[in-house]
């Protein structure tokens, strides 16, 4: 009997490291935050407007000057020949002086991306938003995307509900991408290469699937845990000590200390020398190439890739 609960201990600690192998470094970005729903009414966010309200704030981006779109990432979805090279190998615009920044807000759209929208106009940087697509097929928030595209702001996919994929099969995990990117492309009319797993969490099977699918993982570096602490003070000061060149910080466009705390992190961070740029300006920036399956976090991180799980460990 007691080797016996030896040997289910031994396993059941067995089982904790093998669950725990890929999940060691990860931070959850947004784990409490409640399951979303792709259909029902969306108690979680406050009525949005159909149009964007009237702009506070002179605007930044005549027309006509020079905004940057991404360009179409060259991704085949024909799913008969997947060809996977690396996206880019050049930055395709002119990098912004001084040290380099990169805000990321998860979640959105919301009503309250419309007040980071303001925010970022007034100053006249750009971000990145990772969206949900059951957010982004909402008729009602189509402005704001389109919003954010034409002041040069990136688009990122980051699943249709915020479902965890490591507990998705291969097919949910296929449609799920399919259905994000293309909401994504029918409002702004491209594909984005780079994908944020819902919570940051992928394994292994995860990241070959999406390599297969020709998606590139966007991580962070920097996560005031925003999604946590709900504290503008807190945000803002954990940011400032710590914001450095190549930085890509992790921020959720869906609470209101989020945008007070970005109301005075832009300014400052701009007083302190440093430039914004989107996040695939600032991996173009910091690694050249974006290729399928690798996984970007900035700062003083080199892109990774998985290695497979040892043969001994498959089943
Ligand atoms: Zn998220």
């Amino acid at each position: 009997m007691k080797i016996f609960v030896l040997l289910l201990t031994v396993l059941s600690l067995f089982g904790m490291i093998l669950f725990s192998r890929r999940n060691s470094d990860i931070q959850y970005d947004d784990i409490n935050v409640p399951t979303y729903s792709d259909s029902g009414p969306d108690l979680l966010y406050m009525p949005l407007t159909t149009e964007p309200p009237e702009a506070p704030y002179p605007p930044c981006f005549p027309e006509n000057e020079n905004i940057y779109i991404p360009e179409p990432p060259m991704i085949d979805d024909s799913q008969e020949e997947m060809i996977i090279e690396p996206v880019s190998t050049q930055p395709r615009f002119n990098l912004p002086p001084g040290p380099l920044i990169a805000l990321t807000f998860d979640d959105g759209p919301s009503s309250l991306t419309l007040k980071i929208l303001d925010i970022l106009e007034y100053h006249n940087v750009r971000a990145t938003f990772c969206v949900l697509g059951n957010r982004v097929v909402d008729q009602s928030r189509a402005p704001t995307i389109l919003r954010a595209v034409n002041g040069g702001n990136e688009i990122v996919g980051h699943s249709w509900n915020h479902r965890n994929f490591v507990h998705m099969t291969n097919e949910a995990i296929e449609a799920d991408l399919r259905n994000t990117s293309d909401a994504i492309e029918a409002l702004i009319g491209y594909r984005p290469t780079l994908f944020r797993p819902p919570f940051g969490v992928t394994d292994y099977r995860v990241e070959m699937l999406l390599e297969e699918l020709g998606y590139a993982i966007l991580h962070w570096n920097l996560d005031p845990r925003d999604w946590e602490n709900r504290d503008a003070n807190h945000i803002y000061e954990h940011v400032m000590h710590r914001a450095s060149h190549g930085d890509i910080i992790l921020l959720h466009d869906i609470f209101e200390p989020t945008v007070e705390a970005v109301k005075r992190l832009i300014p400052s961070l701009l007083e302190s020398g440093f430039s914004f740029v989107t996040a695939s300006e600032m991996l173009w920036y910091l690694y050249g190439d974006i290729a399928p399956g690798w996984i970007y976090k900035g700062g003083e991180y080199e892109p990774i890739r998985t290695d497979p799980l040892p043969m001994e460990y498959e089943q």
